[in-house]
């Protein structure tokens, strides 16, 4: 049955497949998005873009009063480890306020049925004294981006009891794929594959041996479809399976053809060695699986990047 959904944040990386893969399903999309780093030529056609800011609540009621949508996928943050160290209270305003702002635009709005988060299983999880982490690890975020994201989950759990908002709260692993900013601080799949097209070394944090779980964002895309049905409650998004940087240096280097030697700087303090999270109860009861392989899903970036 077709829906009305509104995508925060859908200009984005993430949010822009989201509506891609909600637009194929049949369903008439809206996009929310201040355009701070997201971009007009990544919302698709038949999404009608509205230019707003998480952090005007008379904006946000303007849109919903036009939209009148039964569901919301809330995607739009700020979305960058290492700047939120450096600016913890805009971190504070745009993700928890701005998630406020959007919840009660929800309660007054009186159309929403559903409200799925985009949550961080790497930053929420921060170091996790068992691998892969469960959604029933404690949460112990070590930095402000992922305190914010878990302020979020707790604030949304609070609706979901007082005014009976259906919510879905999914964790992302490392995501990955076309339309990621290689120019940005995080993501560092994009980041080396754009140095190895333009022909500048990589630089590697460390000794490369750090891991994390990479997730294709196709499929992050398909959880997030299988979610406006199904479950309720948290669910780790992701392999399961631990990828280490070298390995995704050498994978790139093929599939690009770089043939420059990697460059080594110090690792970057306070990040966890290893991080990656078992997503076998989102495959239990929102029947979703990471099917790209990590060989495919690179192959599908590099070949978005050379366009
Ligand atoms: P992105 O920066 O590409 O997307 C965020 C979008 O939000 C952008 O389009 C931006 O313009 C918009 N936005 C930012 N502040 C806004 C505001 N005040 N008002 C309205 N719009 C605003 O980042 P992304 O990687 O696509 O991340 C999407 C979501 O997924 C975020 O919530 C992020 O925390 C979460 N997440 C991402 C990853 C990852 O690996 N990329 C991992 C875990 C969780």
């Amino acid at each position: 049955m077709s829906e009305r959904i509104l995508v925060t944040g859908g200009a984005g990386f993430i949010g822009s497949h989201i509506v891609d893969a909600l637009v194929a399903a049949g369903h008439e999309v809206a996009v929310l998005d201040n355009l701070s780093t997201g971009k007009r030529e990544n919302v698709a056609p038949a999404a009608h873009l509205y230019v707003a800011d998480l952090r005007e609540p008379a904006a946000l009621a303007a849109v919903f009063a036009e939209v009148q949508p039964a569901a919301v996928y809330h995607e739009a943050a700020l979305a960058d480890v290492r700047a939120s160290l450096r600016e913890p209270a805009e971190y504070a305003q745009v993700n928890i306020v701005g998630t406020l702002n959007l919840l009660e635009a929800c309660r007054a709005a009186g159309t929403v049925r559903r409200f799925i988060f985009a949550s961080t299983g790497g930053a929420v999880y921060g170091d996790p004294a068992e691998l892969p982490a469960t959604e029933a690890c404690p949460a112990h975020p070590l930095d402000p981006y992922g305190a914010s994201k878990l302020a979020c989950e707790t604030f949304i759990a609070t609706y979901r009891h007082n005014y009976r908002l259906e919510a879905v709260i999914l964790r992302y692993a490392n995501v990955y794929g076309p339309r990621q900013d290689p120019y940005g601080e995080a993501g560092v799949v994009a980041i080396f594959t754009a140095a190895m097209l333009e022909g500048r070394p990589v630089t590697i944090n460390g000794d490369g041996l750090q891991s994390r779980d990479f997730v294709y964002v196709g499929d992050v895309a398909a959880a997030n479809v299988q979610a406006l049905t199904w479950g309720g409650g948290i669910y780790n998004i992701g392999t399961g399976r631990p990828t280490d940087i070298l390995t995704i240096y050498r994978e790139l280097a093929r599939a690009t053809g770089a043939t420059l030697p990697p460059q080594y700087a110090p690792a970057k303090p306070g990040e966890a060695r290893h991080n990656y999270i078992d997503p076998a109860r989102a495959r239990r009861e929102l029947g979703w699986t990471a099917g790209t392989l990590l060989e495919e899903g690179l192959r599908r970036t590099v070949e978005w990047m050379r366009r």
